[in-house]
Parts: C-alpha cells; structure tokens; sequence
C-alpha cells in the first residue's frame, strides 16, 4: 500500500513538472519522505532521517522537505516542532495535496501541515508514475472496519472506501491495454471489498471479471482476512484461469485466546478450514502467511498452538515478527507483555520450524516444469551466475540459467519461459541447464516484453514522463512490483 502510494507521490510530482533528481538527496531540490507507521523503530527512522537532511538543506538553500504517510497522519504538528526545517507535512488522505503544499511553501516561506480526517479524493484518480512495465498494483479499497489490537492502520488509513468495480475494471483494461500482464489487486482486507456498498460477494465477481480481460495472463491480490474469506472466493481462484494459485492468509496467531486478545474474530478451527478447502480446490496452491510472536499474554501453550497449525498448513512461506509495541494501539497497554528473551527463544523456534517446511515443500518443485514471468531487479548474483529470475504462477521465485546465449535472444523482463526446476533452497528455486547451458525451454515473447523494451529505448526524460499515468480509465504507461519478502509488513 506504501509503495503503492510512493508511486503516486512521484507521478503526481511529474505531472506537475518536476523531474526525478539523478542522484538523491544530494541533489534534489524536494526530497519527500513517505512514511510507514507499521513498520518497527518507523519514527527514529524518520527522525534520522530528518536529522540527516538536516545538513544537506543548510547546504542547499531553497531545498524543500516534506514528510507524509501514517506517521504524519499519528504525528501531524509534532514533525515541525522537532523537525523546523520540514516545510510540508502531509497525511494518508490528502497525498494528492503535495504539489500545491510545496508551492505554498515556497510562496508563504512558511512550513505547510495539512491534515485530513477523511480521504479527499480516492488516491487511485491520481497520475502514477508506475516502476514496472509488466506488472501492476491497483487498488480496490483503502482503509479497514477492523480492530486489531495490534494495528495502527484502522486509526490512520480510516474506514474502508471500496472503489466501484467499473473503475478498477477500467485500470485494469488501461494498464493491459499498455503491455501490463500481470496485477496485484491490493486492499487492506480484500474479502470485505463491496461491504460499503452491500455486495458480499463483490470480491469473487471482480477476480471473474478479470478472468474475462484478454491479455491479462496473471491476477493476484493482497491481503485477504480469514473472518471474512467465504467459499465464492475459493471456487473464483479455482476457476478462473489467469487467477494464480497463491494465496497470502495472514494467521497471526494459532492461538483462539491470543486470537480473542487481538479482536481477530476467527479461531484456529476457522483458519484451518480454509486452508483445507483452498487446498481440496487448488492442490498445487502456495499459501504464504504473517505470524505475530510473544502478543501480550501469549502462554507456551497459546504458542505451542500457532506451531501447531503451521505444521498443518504448511505454509510455503512465512512472515514472521516479534510482537512489538506500537503507540496509539490498546496492545500496546495491554498487561502480560512478554519478556523479550522469551518472544526471541519462541521466535526461533518457529522460524526453524517453518524454513524446514518451506524447504520440504520447495524440494516438492524439484523436476517440475513451470512458466515463468521474467523479473527484473528480483536476482541479485544473477550478472555474476549467468542467471535471470522469474516467478512461477503461485509467485515462488526461479533463478535461471543463460549460460552463453546471445544478448538479443535472452527474454525481457515481462516475457514468459519456462523452465524444469532443478534445486531447491528454503527461500527460493534454481532451474540450470544441462553442462552449464541454458535452462529455459520455451520462450515466449509478450507485448509486456515489448513494454519493457519500449520504455529501454526511450530518451531518459520521455521515459520518466511516459512512465505517469492517471490511475482511473488512463492513457499512459504500465505498472509496478510485486510484493518481495523484504517489503512485508505483518498487518492484517
Ligand atoms: S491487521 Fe489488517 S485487518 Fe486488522 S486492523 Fe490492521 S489492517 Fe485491518
């Protein structure tokens, strides 16, 4: 969602003239912080930061600084009285506001903060300056009508907005229409999509929909709630072929009591049941989760259980966190706060307990053939091995082999290959050809291919102009990344 929202902070800057500085802070005459409140340590980060740009603005007059995201929505006024030489602060409901905030700045000399209650204007009608050519965020709704007690996001990002189907639709068109093959519908609970305006089963239509959109070869969304994941969704995924057979379920806890604890209304019988299902309907569905480690109260016992069902669900992969307070959420005051010795002792211990699985289940790929997306930016020995990367249809990462082929033969990130997996680390795939050759077997050149490759040979400045796009029904260039294990964030 915070990436997401930094590429919107970027198109809306393009758009309104200015031009991405080569080289950093350093030469930058605006450096725009967008902030991340979930995140562990976010505030010294930010703060550090500052202090860092600190410097560099006294050395550069004229230099404006300005500070958005969660953390200016929690802190708001505070950025300014610790940070004078901040001159915008903005928060998750007005991104929008930024170009004209920058030029008050400028005009009145003084530091602008503005902050909103509710959101201005959905973020996805605003210009986009997407990263990727071939793959894409879009947003179904912003916001969340939960209350995880550990969650600072329901008090920052506000309640769920669900935005009409017909306009996801029509991004979605747009970006494919531009060479994108591959989206990430993104919410912060997706199952909830169309409660705002009384269609439960909301969800399940629009990934039909988009099984119906002709050159849209790859669909994944994120993040889904176990409360609200019903059936319609499972047999969606199952029968629509270009939804990929991946599924990131956050569990949080094993535990029913932590689970009561942490006003997450489903219970350890629930979650199971869902794996069953997705399973029974998907047999070859990788299913990644968020664990939370040492939550308030958490007994040996509680977190015996949450070993339990990662035994049982054998999750390909895991996103695992010590639980940590976060100000401003009624976790944070809760009594039963768990020594930290004991949340790293637990800690361990699953992470052992899991990488085991992830690589068991990994060794399961070994002889299998699959299709590749070519990736860029997703391997980084590749230069050095003679590789590329790619990931398969349930998103499991593939470094594969080139050996010797000629530059103008190697795929482009955005086309497809496949390939036979060879070896299997805990954390990724490798396919190698035979004595040191080439793995791939098939190549497939796509428009998304030629997407890349249009925007490779563009001037540097038409690249970067071309790369904005309005978010609604649009013309202009594609998409962004998808979600890699360093970006996660533990919420939902
Ligand atoms: S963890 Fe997810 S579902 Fe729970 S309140 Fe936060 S955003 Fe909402």
């Amino acid at each position: 969602m915070n990436v997401h929202d930094s590429e919107r902070l970027s198109g809306l800057l393009e758009d309104a003239g200015y031009v991405r500085a080569e080289d950093g802070a350093s030469e930058a005459d605006v450096v725009v912080l967008n902030t991340c409140a979930v995140r562990e340590n976010a505030d010294n980060r930010l703060y550090g930061n500052l202090g860092h740009l600190a410097s560099v603005k006294a050395a550069r007059p004229g230099m404006r600084i300005a500070v958005g995201g969660c953390l200016a929505q929690k802190d708001r006024g505070e950025i300014t009285r610790r940070a004078p030489w901040v001159d915008v602060v903005f928060g998750t409901h007005n991104i929008g506001s930024l170009p004209v905030l920058l030029e008050r700045a400028r005009v009145q000399d003084e530091a602008q903060v503005e902050i909103l209650e509710s959101l201005d204007v959905f973020p996805s009608t605003l210009p986009t300056r997407r990263e990727s050519a071939y793959a894409a965020w879009v947003s179904v709704s912003v916001g969340c009508n939960n209350t995880c007690t550990f969650c600072i996001v329901p008090a920052l990002r506000g309640k769920e907005k669900d935005r009409r189907p017909g306009e996801i639709l029509a991004e979605v068109e747009a970006l494919v229409a531009e060479g994108v093959c591959e989206v990430t519908l993104l919410g912060q609970n997706v199952n909830a999509y169309g409660s705002e305006f009384g269609d439960r089963e909301a969800f399940a239509k629009l990934l039909r929909a988009c099984g119906q959109i002709e050159g849209l070869e790859r669909v994944r969304f994120t993040s889904p709630h176990p409360k609200d994941f019903t059936d319609d969704v499972i047999a969606a995924m199952a029968e629509t072929p270009n939804v990929m057979p991946q599924l990131h379920m956050p569990l949080q806890s094993g535990s029913d009591p932590v689970l009561r604890a942490m006003r997450r209304s489903y219970r350890q019988e629930r979650y199971l049941g869902i794996i069953e299902r997705v399973r029974a309907a998907m047999p070859d569905a990788a299913i990644t989760t968020d664990i939370i480690v040492g939550f308030p109260g958490e007994t040996e016992e509680d977190f015996e259980q949450t070993m339990h069902v990662v035994r049982q669900a054998r999750f390909s992969a895991a996103f695992t966190f010590q639980y940590s307070k976060r100000p401003g959420t009624p976790a944070a005051t809760m009594e039963g706060q768990v020594p930290k010795e004991v949340v790293q002792a637990r800690y361990e211990r699953l992470v052992a307990l899991q990488e085991e699985i992830s690589w068991e289940e990994n060794k399961k790929q070994v002889g299998r053939t699959v299709e590749l997306l070519v990736a860029e930016g997703e391997g980084r020995k590749d230069g050095s091995t003679r590789r590329m990367s790619g990931r398969a249809p349930d998103n499991r990462l593939v470094h594969f082999a080139v050996g010797d082929t000629a530059a103008a033969d190697l795929p482009r990130p955005g086309d497809m290959v496949s390939v036979e997996i060879t070896y299997a680390a805990p954390h990724h795939l490798n396919a190698d050809g035979p004595d040191g050759g080439s793995a791939i077997r098939t190549l497939r050149r796509t428009r998304s291919g030629d997407a890349w490759q249009a925007r490779q040979e563009q001037p540097e400045a038409e690249r970067r102009k071309a790369a904005v796009t309005l978010g609604m029904p649009s013309i202009g260039r594609p998409a962004a990344q998808p979600v890699g294990e360093d970006d996660a964030c533990g919420v939902c």
